[in-house]
C-alpha cells in the first residue's frame, strides 16, 4: 500500500470514528504513526546559466559544449549532496563549475564593461541559517562564489565590493588571478558590436544593447531539507559607471530561507526595483502560493509588465521547483537522488519533470 493511499484511509478512518478515538498515537495502529511522519527530504539540486540563449547565436557546437558544461555542474553539485554535505556546498561546487566555464556570463567569459573590464558580481545564501555573502565589481577573483561564501563565513559582513573585496579575497586565501584570465573573444566581440550601436545610435539606452544574460545560478534541498542558492555574473555587456545588477544583492537576484531558494537571471535592474527573490519567497510564505504560482507571478507577470525580461530558479523545502522565463531560452537542469543530469536550452524544449513526490 502506497503511503499516499494510507493517509487517505487513515483520514477516512478518523472522519468515521470521530477525531478521540484515534486522536493520540496509543490508539492509532503502527501504520498511521508512520504515515504521519513526515517524508525525508529528496535532495536535489537545480542549475541556470542565464535567461539570454538565443538559437540563432549558437552553434550545434556551442549547444553541445553548453549541455555538457550544464550536466558536469549538475554532476558536481550531486556529489556533494550524495556525501551528505550540506545544499550549500552543492551549490557552490555547481557554480564553481559554471565559472570556469567560458560560455556563460560568470567568472571566465564574463562579458566587458564599457571600459572594457570584465567586472564581477556574486552572491550566496544559506536558507537554514539565514546567513548570506556578497561580492561586487571585483576583477580578480577567479571564482567569485568562493569569495562570498568566505564573506559569509569568515567576515562580520554581507557584501563587500571592489579593491576592498580582493584584499579580503587575499586574506581569505581565495584564488587570484589576471584579470586577463576572464577575457574571452566572443565576449569582447560582443561589447564591439553595442559599442558600434550605441555610437550610431540605434541603442534606445544603455543597457538595450546588451541583453546578454549569462549569469550562473544554482539552488539546492539537502537530505537534512536545508536550502542555499547562489548566483554569479559579469553583469550586463556595456555597463558603466560601477554598475551592479540583481545577482549580489539579496532579495533581489538571490535569496533563500527555511521555505524557499532562488537564483534569477535577467535584466537586473528590473529584479532589483521587483525585489524579485524575496517577492517569490514572501507569495509562498504569507499567500500560500505554489512554488509555480509565486515563480510564475514575478517572472512571467511583474517584470515584463514593468518592462524587463529573464527568468529564475525557484525551489521548495518539499523538493518542488520551477524554472520560469519570459525570453527565448534559458540555460537550464536539475538533478535529484539518482544522479542523473536533466537539461535544456530554448523554450520549445522541454526539460523532463520529476516523478511525482
Ligand atoms: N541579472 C544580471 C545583471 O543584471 C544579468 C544576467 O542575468 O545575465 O547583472
Amino acid at each position: 500500500m502506497t503511503n499516499s493511499l494510507r493517509r487517505k484511509l487513515h483520514l477516512q478512518l478518523r472522519r468515521a470514528c470521530g477525531a478521540a478515538l484515534l486522536g493520540t498515537m496509543a490508539l492509532a495502529p503502527a501504520w498511521a504513526a508512520e504515515a504521519a511522519k513526515p517524508a525525508a527530504p529528496r535532495p536535489v539540486l537545480v542549475i541556470h546559466g542565464g535567461a539570454g540563449v538565443e538559437r540563432a547565436g549558437l552553434s550545434e557546437q556551442d549547444q553541445k559544449d553548453a549541455r555538457a558544461a550544464l550536466e558536469s555542474a549538475l554532476r558536481a553539485g550531486h556529489a556533494a549532496l550524495a556525501a551528505g554535505k550540506p545544499a550549500l556546498d552543492a551549490v557552490t561546487a555547481a557554480i564553481v563549475v559554471l565559472e570556469d566555464a567560458p560560455m556563460f556570463n560568470a567568472g571566465r567569459g564574463a562579458v566587458f564593461t564599457h571600459d572594457g573590464k570584465n567586472e564581477l558580481d556574486s552572491a550566496v545564501m544559506d536558507g537554514a541559517s539565514g546567513r548570506a555573502g556578497a561580492v561586487a565589481g571585483v576583477h580578480r577573483v577567479k571564482n567569485p562564489i568562493a569569495l562570498a561564501r568566505a564573506v559569509m563565513e569568515k567576515s562580520k559582513h554581507v557584501m563587500l565590493v571592489g579593491d576592498g573585496a580582493e584584499v579580503f579575497a587575499k586574506q581569505a586565501g581565495v584564488t587570484l588571478v589576471d584579470p586577463s584570465y576572464f577575457r574571452t573573444d566572443k565576449r569582447w566581440q560582443q561589447l564591439q558590436k553595442a559599442l558600434k550601436e550605441e555610437a550610431s545610435g540605434q541603442a534606445h539606452e544603455d543597457l538595450e544593447t546588451a541583453k546578454h544574460f549569462g549569469t550562473v545560478g544554482a539552488v539546492a534541498l539537502d537530505a537534512q531539507g536545508r536550502l542555499a542558492a547562489g548566483t554569479s555574473t559579469g553583469g550586463m555587456t556595456n555597463k558603466r559607471y560601477g554598475r551592479v545588477g540583481d545577482s549580489p544583492i539579496i532579495g533581489a537576484g538571490t535569496y533563500a530561507d527555511a521555505r524557499c531558494a532562488v537564483s534569477g537571471t535577467g535584466w537586473g535592474e528590473y529584479y532589483i526595483r521587483a525585489v524579485a527573490a524575496h517577492e517569490i519567497c514572501a507569495r509562498m510564505r504569507y499567500a500560500g502560493q505554489s512554488v509555480r504560482e509565486a515563480a510564475s507571478g514575478v517572472i512571467d507577470r511583474d517584470i515584463p509588465a514593468a518592462g524587463g525580461d529573464g527568468g529564475a530558479i525557484v525551489l521548495g523545502a518539499n523538493g518542488d521547483f520551477a524554472l520560469p522565463f519570459n525570453t527565448e531560452g534559458m540555460y537550464r537542469g536539475w538533478i535529484g537522488a539518482d544522479g542523473v543530469p536533466h537539461v535544456a536550452l530554448f523554450k520549445d524544449e522541454k526539460l523532463t519533470e520529476p516523478a511525482a513526490r
